[in-house]
């Protein structure tokens, strides 16, 4: 039976593996890091059909579980080049795997605002994830970079925490309604629309940040929302026809590359969401199951 290998375990992946599996085709998949990709990051979920609330770590566990549970292997490595010759060689940090079929799953990373200041002080008070890092923040002011569904989410996540949240939006909220009525019905939540950060200040941890309307706002904390890009240096040597840097597929989510498939936020596409990339997973390993 041909293989195929999965790089990255978020929705689209695992989606992916389960579909393959059940389509008897025998699929690995590769994660550098714990199963569950962006769901990890994500504090209440109430979006994924069949679940009216959900933790997004307990998501994740479930999807997990479900898909060990009908035997595929997920191993922890990192995929740091992906080349054709005869068969795809997917090459890791620590394995080298050799595939007739490879679906890229591998999300997209956080964007940074790019101002002077800010990778210095990544993790000294500039997070791109209030579940991870908010707990620092305890009973301190803080401020959210974005305006969209997933700035709101974090910012709802830190005002149980925090003394106090900004939100900064470039323009005005994109988010969905609701949440922007979930957002006013909270007392310690303030909206700033139109404004956006010109520089951050700190030495070794930030101390404020300066908008460009000439405000000062003094925050412990701030989390950058602003969206994301994928990250596809491993497969430089392929030629994969990219689209504003995410990977061009057709309906079927092929690339340009006969039997290298896309799935999930890494692909170029309108909506990304878990169940849009659990689908795309989904269409990827039916795809498959038809061609093999
Ligand atoms: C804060 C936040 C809140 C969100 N809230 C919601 C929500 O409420 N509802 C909703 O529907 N969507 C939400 N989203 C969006 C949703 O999480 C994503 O659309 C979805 O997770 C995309 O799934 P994916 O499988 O394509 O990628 P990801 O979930 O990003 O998974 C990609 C996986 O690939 C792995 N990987 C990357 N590179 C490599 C490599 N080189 N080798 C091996 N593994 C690799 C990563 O470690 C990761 O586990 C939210 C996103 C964020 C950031």
């Amino acid at each position: 039976m041909r293989n195929c290998v999965i790089i990255g375990a978020g929705p689209a992946g695992m989606n992916a593996a389960l579909y393959l599996k059940r389509g008897g085709i025998e699929p690995i998949i590769i994660e550098s890091d714990v199963p569950g990709g962006k769901m990890l990051k994500t504090y209440k979920i109430e979006n994924y059909l069949g679940y009216e609330s959900i933790d997004g770590g307990e998501l994740a566990l479930k999807m997990s579980k479900q898909v060990k549970g009908l035997g595929v292997k997920i191993i922890r490595d990192k995929v740091i080049k992906v080349s054709h010759d005869d068969k795809f060689v997917i090459k890791c940090e620590n394995n080298e795997f050799i595939s007739d079929y490879v679906i890229v799953a591998t999300g997209r990373i956080p964007r940074k605002l790019g101002l002077k200041n800010e990778s210095e002080l990544i993790g000294r008070g500039i997070s791109y994830c209030a579940v991870c890092d908010g707990a620092f923040y305890k009973n301190k002011e803080v401020a959210i970079i974005g305006g969209g569904d997933s700035a709101l989410t974090e910012a709802l996540y830190l005002s149980d925490l925090c003394l106090k949240v900004y939100i900064l939006a470039r323009k005005d909220l994109r988010a969905s309604d609701v949440l922007q009525n979930r957002i006013k019905n909270k007392d310690n939540i303030v909206i700033l629309k139109n404004v956006e950060v010109s520089e951050i200040l700190g030495n070794d941890k930030l101390s404020s940040i300066l908008l460009n309307n000439g405000d000062r706002l003094d925050v412990s904390g701030m989390f950058i929302a602003i969206g994301g890009n994928p990250e596809l240096s491993f497969l430089d040597s392929l030629g994969v026809e990219l689209v504003n840097g995410y990977i061009k597929t057709n309906n079927r989510m092929e690339s340009n590359i006969k039997g290298l498939y896309a799935a999930g936020d890494v692909r170029y596409k309108d909506f990304y969401q878990i169940i849009t990339a659990a689908s795309d997973g989904a269409i990827a390993a039916l795809s498959i199951r038809e061609d093999v």
